[in-house]
């Protein structure tokens, strides 16, 4: 296929696909899939090996959010039933790190609901990244707390911050219809300082919210100008008691075909297979391995992810490797930049947590167990509610956290 030809030798030389190629790859066919598999592997293994970065996600502050974005279940008014709580104290994100950690993760990403922190939140974050590291030596922290005032980037930073994620979700045109209480230049700008005070940016998407496939080669384009190291691709979970609760948008091919648009548009970029990663891609997570170079260990947010062994045993099952502590995620150019930024840092060298946008599967059994029917099975566009299952383990329960 010449189009997937030209990709890859784009994809090779860092050079920007033309709109109508990165349009066409969202277009191919299901006869055609595997091929385009192929070949976004061929461009992620040129920039990432067999290599899995593991990212684990901690939520500092969970629900009442002020904020309105209708795909995120800590919204305001949202009636999900999600785990609501104020910032855990450092000992306690600490703790939670750990499981991660121990799990295989070499990033924590620190997350708080909310419009953006206060001065006095982000000493509470310096408080908990020290705590983080002081047991963690190698660790890598991203900073995820919404819309950063001026200065607020550059404190992150002394305090040890290694990345900051801020999502622009989606295109600058429909951006007003899926949230209006910030806009999508507030986004930009936020991405933007934490470049400009050397925390290595991360920045990504939702796919699934009724958008078109120019909507997605719009932002998935916006981000390529951005230069965020990584670039975490989100499918929506519709959650019950939000907006989109209804928007079952997306099959495994389709988001087999969206990450491979993200990957020929980002080629060296770390491409994170983030919220809603069990939800849609289900039984075809292994494939997408292929394309995408990171994913987020056990859970989401607001929501169960698959337990963390069988993310570690998927990883080995689909002959990749999860990376090691001292191996530099980024390719040379890359790293490179970042470790000037740091002042010579180079192992910490790129990017975070998702969006407040996630996912994840129950690991129970949803209605099939305990019956002796087989089960029918669903089609590959039928809603999967009951692969949805709120976060009732980890941070803010006494439960141990999944990894
Ligand atoms: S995405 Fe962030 S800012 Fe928006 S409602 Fe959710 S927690 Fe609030």
């Amino acid at each position: 296929m010449d189009l997937l030809n030209t990709l890859v030798d784009k994809g090779l030389r860092r050079e920007l696909p033309t709109r109508d190629e990165a349009l066409a790859v969202l277009a191919t066919s299901d006869d055609d899939l595997l091929d385009v598999v192929a070949a976004a592997g061929k461009v992620r293994r040129h920039w990432f090996g067999r290599r899995v970065k593991l990212n684990y996600l901690v939520n500092l502050k969970s629900g009442l959010c002020p904020e309105d974005c209708s795909y995120c279940s800590q919204r305001l008014g949202s009636e999900a039933g999600i785990l609501k709580y104020t910032w855990l104290k450092p000992d306690e994100a600490s703790k939670a790190a750990a499981a991660g950690l121990a799990g295989g993760a070499k990033r924590v990403c620190l997350v708080a609901s909310g419009r953006g922190p206060t001065d006095r939140d982000v000493d509470r974050v310096a408080g908990t990244i020290k705590a983080i590291k002081d047991q963690n030596e190698n660790v890598e922290v991203c900073a995820c707390l919404g819309l950063l005032s001026d200065g607020q980037a550059e404190r992150l930073r002394e305090a040890g911050a290694d990345a900051y994620n801020h999502n622009l979700n989606t295109s600058e045109a429909t951006y007003g219809d899926i949230t209006t209480t910030h806009t999508y230049a507030d986004r930009v700008d936020t991405v933007q300082k934490a470049h400009a005070a050397g925390l290595s940016a991360c920045s990504g998407l939702i796919a699934g919210m009724g958008e078109s496939d120019e909507d997605l080669v719009d932002v998935v384009f916006s981000l390529r100008e951005l230069d965020p190291d990584s670039v975490p691709v989100n499918f929506l979970i519709p959650f019950e008691g939000t907006p989109l609760a209804k928007e079952w948008n997306l099959t495994p091919q389709r988001c087999l075909r969206i990450l491979a648009m993200v990957r020929f548009v980002c080629p060296d970029a770390e491409v994170r297979i983030a919220g809603g990663r069990e939800v849609h891609l289900r039984t075809m997570q292994p494939l997408a391995l292929n394309i995408a170079n990171s994913i987020f260990l056990g859970d989401y947010l607001t929501s169960e992810g698959q337990a963390g062994r069988a993310d570690l045993e998927m990883i080995a099952d689909a002959g990749f490797e999860v990376e090691g502590a001292g191996e530099v995620t980024l390719p040379q150019h890359r790293a490179d930049v970042a470790a000037a930024a740091a002042g010579g840092c180079g192992s910490h060298a790129e990017a975070g947590c998702g969006s407040h946008a996630e996912a994840g599967c129950g690991t129970g059994c949803g209605s099939v167990c305990g019956s002796h029917e087989p089960a029918a099975v669903p089609e590959a566009n039928e809603p999967r509610t009951d692969l949805v299952a709120v976060r009732r383990r980890g941070a803010g329960t006494d439960l141990a956290p999944n990894a």
